[in-house]
């Protein structure tokens, strides 16, 4: 009985605790003390950012599946991100994310994630969610730890799976490629991760602000605008986000997205 009564004294005490450290992380007051390997790069949200505003929201964690290489390259891809600043910016980019800061891009991306796991079964994509089953979990496969891609490229995929965990958008579902899917060569589109040939797959977008229109938004801006990147970074984006942008399949979309940022 007393064990009885002393476990449940404990289960509400760490009830407590839980419901406490919610409500600190939300508001972004501190960082729960864990192992480093198990932080990800979103505890930097807490620090205050030099141009932009300050972001707040919950540490971003590896499940414990995920490598500690894996997860290191996904906090390093998170460090880097906030150093992203830029004076200008697109009105898409505006719209969507804010002003061009990485503390903004973080800040969005907290909101919609809050856990990377790994899925190395899968060799056709980068990365995928299953919200619902999964809320705001994104599954890594291999092929985001190649270093056959730059770190720009893999913050857009980011982004990207970030986009599928909105309720309201519907979770922005991709549609399928058109058969054959051709680019102005006549050449088959291939997917620049993967090599697939893209026709026939369910890869393609009919919307500018779509999971691929922003990760153009994003790329572009970062290729146009960003003050704090070198030029390889702002060269890798302006090449990934061709990627991106050759699968938006509506001609409306398109025109839209080549006024913002083209
Ligand atoms: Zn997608």
């Amino acid at each position: 009985m007393t064990f009885t009564a002393d476990r449940r004294l404990r289960r509400l005490g760490l009830g407590a605790v839980l419901a406490l450290w919610g409500a600190a992380a939300r508001a972004g007051d501190f960082n729960p003390a864990l192992p480093p390997e198990l932080k990800l790069g979103f505890a930097i949200l807490s620090r205050t950012a030099g141009r932009a505003p300050a972001a707040a929201g919950p540490a971003l964690r590896c499940d414990p599946k995920v490598s500690r290489r894996m997860c290191g390259i996904v906090e390093g891809d998170l460090a880097f991100l906030r150093s992203v600043w830029g004076k200008s910016s697109s009105d898409l980019q505006k719209s969507v994310f804010g002003p061009l800061a990485g503390s903004v891009y973080l800040a969005w991306l907290a909101a919609r994630v809050k856990t990377v796991g790994v899925d190395y079964r899968v060799a056709d994509a980068v990365a995928y969610t299953q919200p619902p089953l999964y809320p705001e979990k994104i599954l890594l496969t291999r092929a985001y730890a190649s270093a056959a891609h730059p770190q720009i490229a893999r913050i857009s995929v980011l982004l990207h799976e970030a986009r599928h965990m909105e309720v309201k958008g519907r979770y922005w579902s991709h549609v399928r490629c058109p058969v054959p899917f051709r680019d102005a060569r006549g050449e088959d589109m291939l997917s620049f991760w993967t090599g697939e040939n893209l026709s026939g797959q369910p890869a393609c977008d009919r919307t500018a602000v779509g999971a691929y229109g922003i990760e153009v938004i994003m790329l572009r801006n970062v290729s146009r605008y960003c003050l704090t990147c070198g030029g390889k970074v702002r060269m890798d984006a302006d090449l990934y986000a061709r990627d991106a942008f050759n699968r938006i399949i509506d001609s409306a979309a398109v025109e839209t997205l080549r006024r913002d940022v083209y």
